[in-house]
């Protein structure tokens, strides 16, 4: 093999950077090998890129509270420029809706209040202060609109919900990822576009490195897996997926983009708001719009496709979107074909990543991050690179799993939430809320 590096991170997006940037401020020589010509023009490109704290388990819920301190303080954890510029966190905060469905947020509740992480409860009339003309009726089922009984109430209304200010969201996820980029180059970090990694040798159970479609190949005693989407068919090269008892597929997602109503400045007073009873989220976008996407619902197809050949045109289910948001804002206008985007999310049985190490020695993987960790991008890199030096110095991760001590709280997660041979977590909220 031609060249050589310490570890070798196979993708460029918000994570693969992240993973890159902080293994080379931990003084590896690193590269980062990206199939697309830039970083952060996979699914990161088209990813909501929403900030928020609350989640199904505690560590997820710790993970994600370290990650907002990333976003808070996003220069200072850079510390490079940016030709660019640096990306902003428009920090809206973030409102939850108590629903049935959610059991009015109680489980959240217990881990938010564990982590001291601040909330306010919000009446009706509170949530209607936010966003004027907010209708609380109830709906569930969520429902498609070729369901004849699309619109119905359930009866009854919403009480309200719960209000996080430590939320927000990423208007260029791309930008982000770039700006990582730049940062994990200033700390001795390489990185090589339009070069599709092809095959993974192995010898004598260990890693060696990658061979690159151009036939190059490249020495390396780790090699990380960010490959998103694709991450079952890197694991499936390298032979690392013969002993996974959670695994990865790309699930197909459709996010509608739509006007905000007349006389709602949405983009400058509009917050992030996650809605059980219809199934939807919804944040501000540039230009006054409204971005919703779907909290997958059964009424929502689950769309298992290959991540080289699906359907990147918007279908009936964007519309479907944006009207079951219009049961909240009646006064809504949805265009016969509105905006959006297409991509795809990398998913668990139980929607909780993957962070981990794998039967291969020397081969990691940081996949399965269905459609909930852009927010944690920095921790993970953080995670991973503590990960890595754990098993590289002789740690039994599958048997002693490592304790990862976070940046700014005063506490550690257990890394056998994120590994590949775990339970599903039952108490997942199988959606992408995690
Ligand atoms: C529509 C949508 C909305 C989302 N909304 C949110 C949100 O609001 N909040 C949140 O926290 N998260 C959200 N997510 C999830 C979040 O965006 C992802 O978890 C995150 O972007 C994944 O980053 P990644 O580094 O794993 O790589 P990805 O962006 O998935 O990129 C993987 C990279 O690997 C490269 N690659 C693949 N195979 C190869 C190969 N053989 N050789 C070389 N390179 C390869 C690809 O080219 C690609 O660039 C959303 C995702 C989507 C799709």
């Amino acid at each position: 093999m031609s060249e050589s590096y310490d570890a070798i991170v196979i993708g460029a997006g918000v994570i693969g950077a992240a993973v890159g940037m902080e293994l080379a401020r931990a003084g590896k020589k690193t590269l980062n090998v990206d199939a697309l010509p830039a970083a952060g023009y996979g699914p990161t490109s088209n990813s909501c890129a929403i900030i928020r704290v609350h989640y199904s388990t505690l560590d997820g819920t710790a993970m994600a509270y370290d990650g907002y301190f990333d976003w808070q303080n996003w220069s200072a954890y850079l510390a490079v420029e940016d030709e660019r510029g640096h990306a902003v966190f428009h920090h809206c905060g973030c409102l939850v809706m108590k629903t049935d469905q959610n059991s009015r947020l109680a489980p959240i509740l217990k881990n938010v209040e564990a982590l001291d992480i601040p909330h306010e409860h919000w009446d009706a009339e509170r949530v209607r202060q936010a966003v004027p003309g907010y209708d609380l009726k109830t709906f569930w089922p969520a429902r498609r609109m070729d369901d004849p009984a699309f619109g119905e109430t359930g009866g009854g209304a919403l009480e309200g919900g719960v209000f996080f200010p430590t939320a927000g969201y990423i208007s260029d996820p791309q930008l982000a990822t770039h700006n990582l980029q730049r940062a994990a180059e200033a700390a001795g970090g390489t990185f090589l576009f339009n070069r599709k990694v092809v095959e993974i040798p192995v010898a004598g159970g260990k890693v060696q490195g990658v061979v690159l479609d151009d036939g190059t190949r490249i020495a390396a005693p780790v090699v990380v897996n960010v490959a998103g989407p694709h991450s079952s068919q890197i694991n499936k090269l390298a032979g690392a997926d013969k002993d996974m008892r959670i695994t990865t597929r790309p699930l197909r997602q459709e996010v509608v983009h739509v006007d905000s109503p007349e006389g709602l400045d949405f983009e400058n007073d509009g917050i992030v708001i996650s809605d059980s009873d219809i199934a939807c989220y919804i944040r501000p976008e540039t230009g006054n719009h409204i971005l919703v996407g779907s909290e997958d619902p059964d009424c929502d197809e689950q769309q298992v496709v290959d991540p080289d050949t699906y359907n990147r045109d918007l279908t009936e289910q964007a519309r479907t979107q944006a009207f079951r948001y219009a049961q909240r804002l009646p006064t809504l206008k949805v265009a016969p074909s509105p905006k959006g985007v297409v991509d795809l999310y990398d998913v668990t049985e139980d929607w909780i990543p993957i962070y981990d190490r794998s039967c291969i020695d020397g081969f990691y993987m940081a996949i399965g991050s269905s459609g909930n960790q852009f927010k944690n991008a920095g921790v993970a890199g953080r995670l991973m690179t503590a990960l890595i030096d754990y098993v590289e110095a002789g740690g039994d991760q599958d048997a002693s799993p490592l304790a990862f001590k976070l940046k700014y709280l005063d506490r550690s997660i257990d890394t056998a939430t994120f590994s590949r041979r775990r339970e599903i977590n039952p108490n997942s909220s199988f959606s992408v809320l995690g």
